[in-house]
């Protein structure tokens, strides 16, 4: 049975993160990883988060089945967090939600329903991606394409080239967008672009797949939202993938939804039915921990106070390694001007750095990188800071 099976390929990130550990030098960093760190270098657990489950343990609540598209109160949560909480599409009842298995499940089960609603649709995500978005639709049976993003000449975003290829790509295609804090080059879409990016969707019929795994880690929890109420209220119908798992911290715990816009409530319902079967045939239904801990947070007003404090926290944190990497690299004499990594936003920054300097970053000073050049701004701390910056000073 089992002969004919080929070794698959290894992820490139968990073989950095198993190098990393065999290394025993004592000042090793590693900025190849996916979560965010505190000061302390450690993954926190929130405060509101403990407060949440020291009630529901306290609770002792039975563990019966969840409903297929999870807990009710949770599924409302994540619309207003999403929508804005007077959103028009949620008092119309037009946006189904329901409760997914991180971000990554909420893709699956979006792109498995995409599938059998356009079985000959192409999936064009941006060029470079977070590594999972091509792997997913092209094992829900898609054609995954490029759309031209990053722009290493200015460490932006090549906006003519990406409106040209979502141009040209064939009508009614899926396109899958980073709504905030690009993974993995820290480089967003600024508002007028969003504008532009929507018009050629909506001239060429594309279904919109908004990705947002950063919520509130770029400028804040509206900010961070704006692209995803620009298409809420543009009138087009779209996909909304969304994890908890940065945001709360709960990586392991699996919280996320996936949303749904259509245009009428007596529409929503038919694609609810239809999300279900989908649900139903892959997991049955979720499990009760992550959703109720983010759902009481989310509806007890001094929860939600103490998160938003707490996430404000890990953003601040973030902006402030950016800009303490940027200052002491010019210090440095770095034969870079890296200003352009303060203006990413998010986890994670495309440092330019090459292949061989990362790979010299790990050999000489056992700084772990991705090949790519992505280095995870949430594991710097004031005590990685200096030897991180001076080793990229040297390779440079
Ligand atoms: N989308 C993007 C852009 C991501 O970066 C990630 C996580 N790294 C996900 C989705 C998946 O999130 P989750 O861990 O909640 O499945």
């Amino acid at each position: 049975l089992f002969s004919a099976v080929e070794m698959a390929p290894r992820d490139p990130i968990l073989g950095l993160n198993e190098a990393f550990n065999a290394d025993t030098r004592p000042t090793k960093v590693n900025l190849g990883v996916g979560v965010y760190y505190n000061e302390e270098g450690r993954i926190p657990l929130l405060r509101a988060v403990a407060e949440a489950e020291k009630a529901r343990l306290a609770a002792h609540a039975p563990r019966g089945y969840l409903p297929i598209e999870g807990i009710s109160a949770y599924d409302q949560a994540v619309q207003k967090l999403l929508f804005g909480a007077d959103a028009a599409l949620i008092a119309e009842g037009r946006v189904v939600t329901t409760q997914a298995l991180g971000g990554t499940g909420a893709l699956k089960i979006g792109a498995d329903f995409l599938k059998r609603l356009l079985p000959d649709a192409v999936v064009a995500i941006s060029d470079p991606s977070w590594e999972n978005h091509r792997a997913l639709f092209e094992s829900a049976g898609f054609p995954v394409q490029n759309y031209r993003y990053y722009d290493p000449f200015s460490n932006g975003v090549n906006r003519g080239g990406m409106l040209e290829d979502l141009r040209s790509l064939p009508s009614r295609s899926i396109v899958v967008l980073h709504a905030c804090c690009h993974n993995p080059t820290g480089v967003d879409l600024k508002l007028e672009d969003w504008k532009a990016v929507l018009e050629v969707l909506r001239e060429r019929e594309h279904v919109p797949f908004l990705d947002i795994a950063y919520q509130g880690f770029g400028d804040g929890i509206e900010q961070d939202a704006e692209a995803v109420r620009l298409f809420a209220e543009s009138g087009l119908q779209f996909f909304v993938s969304s994890s908890f798992s940065k945001s709360f911290s709960l990586y392991g715990e699996r919280v996320g939804a996936l949303s749904i816009v259509t245009n009428s409530q007596e529409e929503a319902s038919r694609v609810l039915s239809q999300v279900k079967r989908v649900i139903r045939t892959n997991y049955s239904n979720p499990p009760t921990h992550g959703a109720t801990v983010v759902a009481a947070v989310l509806n007890s007003p001094e929860l939600r106070a103490l998160w938003e404090e707490e996430l404000g926290e890990m953003r601040d944190r973030i902006r402030s390694m950016r800009l303490a990497m940027v200052e002491q690299l010019a210090a440095l004499g770095a034969k870079r001007d890296f200003g352009f990594v303060a203006e990413q936003r998010g986890m994670f920054s495309y440092s330019g750095l090459t292949v061989e300097q990362v790979e010299r970053l790990k050999t000489e000073f056992g700084i772990y990188a991705v090949g790519t050049g992505r280095i995870c701004v949430a594991a710097l701390n004031s005590r990685n800071l200096s030897a991180v910056t001076s080793a990229i000073a040297r390779v440079l």
